[in-house]
């Protein structure tokens, strides 16, 4: 059985992995499950690159 969300614009079920509400037509913001978690991991690796840059740069500078 699929996945329903709400459509945020007019409130019709909307198949989790649909790209448009057939409501509305509007773009559903829900479908991109890949994308969230690609970003998500983006953002941690720059997140431990930001760290990493930071503690080397604090020991690197002279005080
Ligand atoms: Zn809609």
């Amino acid at each position: 059985m699929a996945d329903q969300v709400k459509c945020l614009y007019c409130g019709a079920n909307v198949p989790a992995d649909s790209s448009h509400c057939p409501g509305c037509g509007a773009v559903s913001h829900f479908q991109r499950k890949g994308y969230r978690a690609g970003a998500r991991r983006r953002f941690l690796v720059w997140l431990l690159l930001l760290t990493i840059f930071s503690i080397f740069m604090a020991f690197w500078l002279p005080r």
